[in-house]
């Protein structure tokens, strides 16, 4: 008896990315199979707005592990980008290749609808824009969308030019270089995010070293933009300039740290570190960490606007993307003042903001 209860207590309230979660809720559908889980961190600011995504978990605990760092990360996002927002994120369980429908995303669609608002979704890793589309045939509470009164489109290419920025502000930050022509920039995932990066990076002058575990992916990036191709594994301890994770997070660990060759990191993908104190190691090691959340915000910045019923052309969405670089140097610069980590600081503020917004309520 008391072994089941220390499990429960270790996989949920006690569990380590819990952190007062405001609400977790699972979705289960026999007739599509459809398993989803939604985690609601915050709506201090107003609704929790975070992408859905679709991937093949090894395990339901990770599956619930994923959720709940993703939807943390956009409460400190969201906040930090001053979107009048809270912080949420699903998953669906399975396999975006071969397991979507129809018929599931609609179901996905009708539980979101229950929520009553207080959680909008959108997309995210392994979901399109076709895939929303279906799943605001059965509600309103989501964004992203190319159809309605405000589409804002997909965010990836607005995440990508936010990263591109970021990439500047970090480069004129620790190079103190103020352009990227001639500087290598190895880019880790070649999805949305990372093949508009490598088209902007491309224009700009930079040299790409890319790694994809997608070949058709690799292919794409390698014959649009000179790109030369490494291994998953390799581009961890290629030399340059800018490291740019654009696959999945977790990425810098105890372990890959240690093999990196480049000054700066700079990339679209959530949640880069696997646990905070890998942002303090790479202070000690010199190497400039542009903090996820701020970095990544380009495309949320846009769905915002969806949200808030507010008009956007593309010009002027992208050019509000832009003010991540603005952010960004705010943060390296607090960080060399304090002598403390970037996502440190970075976390110091978006906190801040949210415990200013619940006492004021
Ligand atoms: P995506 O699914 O389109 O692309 C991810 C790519 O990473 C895929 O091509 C995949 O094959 C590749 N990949 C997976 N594991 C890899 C590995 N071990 N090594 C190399 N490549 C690997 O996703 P996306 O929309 O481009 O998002 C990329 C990252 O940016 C994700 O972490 C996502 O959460 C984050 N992000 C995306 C957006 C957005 O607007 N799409 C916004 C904010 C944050």
């Amino acid at each position: 008896m008391l072994k089941v209860k220390d499990d429960l207590n270790m996989s949920v309230f006690s569990a380590a990315d819990y952190d007062d979660h405001e609400q977790v809720v699972f979705f289960s559908d026999q007739d599509t199979g459809l398993k989803a889980i939604v985690a609601i961190h915050s709506t201090v600011l107003g609704p929790a707005v975070g992408g859905c995504r679709m991937w093949n978990y090894p395990t339901e605990q990770d599956a619930i592990d994923d959720v709940l760092r993703l939807s943390k990360g956009m409460s400190l996002k969201n906040a930090m980008a001053d979107l009048g927002l809270g912080g949420g994120k699903s998953v669906i369980i399975g396999d975006p290749r071969t397991d979507k429908t129809p018929e599931l995303f609609k179901a996905f669609g009708r539980y979101i609808d229950r929520l009553g608002g207080h959680y909008i979704t959108a997309e995210d890793v392994g979901i399109e824009v076709d895939d929303i589309q279906i799943v605001a045939t059965q509600t309103k509470y989501v964004a992203g969308l190319e159809t309605g009164d405000h589409p804002s489109g997909n965010p990836s290419p607005y995440t990508a030019h936010g990263v591109f920025y970021g990439i500047k502000a970090a480069v004129r930050h620790r190079l103190g270089k103020k352009d990227l022509g001639g500087l290598t920039v190895l880019v880790q995932g070649l999805g949305h995010v990372g093949y508009n990066l490598c088209r902007e990076l491309h224009e700009a002058g930079a040299k790409l070293v890319v790694a994809d575990i997608n070949q058709g992916n690799v292919d794409r990036v390698t014959s649009e933009f000179a790109a030369r191709a490494v291994g998953p594994e390799a581009i961890f301890e290629q030399p340059g300039d800018v490291f740019a994770p654009c696959a999945l997070g977790a990425v810098l660990d105890d372990h890959t740290v240690l093999k990196l060759k480049v000054p700066v990191i700079a990339g679209s993908a959530n949640n880069q570190l696997k646990r905070d104190h890998n942002g303090e190691e790479l202070r000690r090691l010199g190497i400039l960490y542009a903090p996820d959340y701020i970095i990544n915000a380009g495309g949320i910045i846009q769905v915002a606007n969806e949200v808030h019923g507010r008009d956007t052309d593309v010009d002027e969405g992208m050019k509000k993307v832009e003010e991540i670089y603005g952010t960004l140097m705010e943060v390296f610069d607090e960080a060399d003042k304090e002598g403390k980590a970037t996502n440190q600081i970075a976390d110091t503020i978006a906190g801040r903001r949210i415990e200013a917004a619940r006492a004021s309520k």
